[in-house]
């Protein structure tokens, strides 16, 4: 069975405890874009880890886990993530860790390189994390740039380096900043290749002979539909593809079909960063929702921006991802409310429109909300879909009715087993 767990939204979802809590019948678990510019939390019997770049099969002792040649990878991050979860009592070896040769190196001028143009856009920035991962998928495409495997191949690493730096120091200089020395990133890419090195491998190879086997593997998403480099609310988008559909290339084993796409959306909206939210609430309502949330960043800690459940961007969101199923999680945190709001339509220029709209179209989008009954319950103890109140039930089905998916399982609480699955 191969399997797909994606964002629907615009990330944050939650995907990472739907991956801890589904991975259990999974013997490879992938990540396949991206890089460590967002966060997975994972809250299980061994603490609470916020894995940004490792997938989060990691956490489960069996597991193999693959990071595929659609990621960039910040190799010093990736070693204190390592170094960091090592601590806390996670075996991680050349075993259960498998790196693409494939995948790109995230070069601390990379960083450098996105803040430096953060901050020359000012008032106009796109709100990016500032780590490197548009400039590094930006490199990738103009073929500019070093992978894991030439980690391997210390002999040849030197000159593509110069090669390289020749090129992107023409751009530090035009930004009037501090050129980068060959020597000082050799040593960044020594240090850290070492430790590194061990866990690069042919992910295709091993895939394609899982798949053989009839191995069960799921991919594991970052980001949601609607930061899609392509499908998403282009230019705040991630610089990667989000979708489904994409995981299978981003892997390593691009002619195999998915059998199964989970859509994890969340049961409000949440949003990190600059672009169009139109459901985004403000004032009291907005920091009540963030509260009850805890709706700050898991890789930058920033205040997300917070509405309730978007219908047009969700059912876009479903449709893009292809989801067969659907997870709705945090459904415990609506459970202050009298109303719960609900973003059903948007309005533009003047007109409800029901389907998601593209372009300049979405930036003229108001939210037209409307209001269910809420739960005012504690349903953080629900294990069966027959204990939610009435009112929750109505919830989920008046959701799973517009975005025209089955929604199969509820999330209650961030561990592992608070969730249902619905009848
Ligand atoms: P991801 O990137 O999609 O994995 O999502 P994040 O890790 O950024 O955000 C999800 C956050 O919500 C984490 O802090 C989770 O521990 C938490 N969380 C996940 N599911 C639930 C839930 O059902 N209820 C509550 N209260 N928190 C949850």
């Amino acid at each position: 069975m191969l399997t797909a767990i994606v964002g629907v939204n615009w990330g944050d979802e939650g995907k990472g405890r739907m991956v801890d809590l589904l991975s259990e019948s999974y013997g490879v678990i992938c990540r396949y874009q991206g890089g460590n510019n967002a966060g997975h939390t994972v809250v299980n019997d061994k603490g609470r880890f916020i894995l940004n770049l490792l997938p989060s099969g990691i956490l489960r002792g069996e597991t193999v886990n693959v990071m595929g040649g659609g990621m960039v990878i910040d190799l010093e991050h990736l070693c204190g993530e390592i170094g960091s979860l090592r601590a806390k009592g996670v075996s991680i070896t050349p075993d259960n860790l498998k790196i693409s040769h494939n995948a790109f190196i995230c070069l601390p001028y990379h960083k450098a390189q996105d803040i430096l143009e953060e901050d020359r856009l000012a008032d106009k920035k796109f709100g990016s994390t500032r780590r490197g991962i548009g400039p590094a998928y930006g490199d990738k495409y103009m073929k500019k740039g070093l992978r894991m495997g030439d980690l391997l191949e210390a002999g040849q690493l030197k000159q593509k380096l110069y090669d390289i730096l020749e090129w992107k120091n023409i751009t530090l200089k035009g930004y009037g900043a501090a050129i980068e020395e060959p020597s000082d990133i050799l040593r960044w890419l020594y240090e850290y290749g070492a430790v590194l090195a061990p866990y690069v491998a042919d992910t295709t190879r091993y895939l394609s002979e899982a798949v053989r086997a009839g191995k069960n593997i799921m991919f594991e998403a970052q980001l949601g539909s609607l930061r899609d480099i392509d499908y998403g609310i282009y230019p705040y988008t991630t610089s990667s593809h989000t979708l489904a559909a994409f995981a299978p290339i981003g892997a390593g084993i691009p002619g195999a079909k998915l059998e199964r796409v989970i859509g994890v959306m969340k049961a409000y909206s949440s949003c990190v960063g600059e672009g169009p939210f139109t459901a985004e609430l403000f004032g009291e309502e907005a920091a009540a929702l963030r509260e009850a949330g805890g709706e700050y960043g898991a890789a930058t800690g920033r205040p997300r921006r917070v509405g309730g459940f978007d219908i047009p961007a969700s059912r876009y969101g479903v449709q893009v991802q292809g989801a067969n199923e659907l997870a709705l999680t945090k459904l415990d945190v609506l459970s202050y409310l009298d109303k719960i709001p609900i973003c059903a339509a948007y309005e533009i220029d003047g007109v409800n429109c029901a389907d998601f709209p593209a372009g300049d179209r979405l930036m003229r989008a108001k939210p037209v909300y409307e209001y269910l009954d809420g739960f005012k319950t504690d349903i953080s103890k629900c294990r069966k879909s027959e204990d939610l109140p009435t009112e929750a039930k109505e919830y989920i089905r008046f959701i799973e009715n517009a975005v025209g998916c089955p929604i199969k399982y509820v999330s209650v609480g961030p561990g592992r087993d608070e969730y249902l699955t619905m009848k």
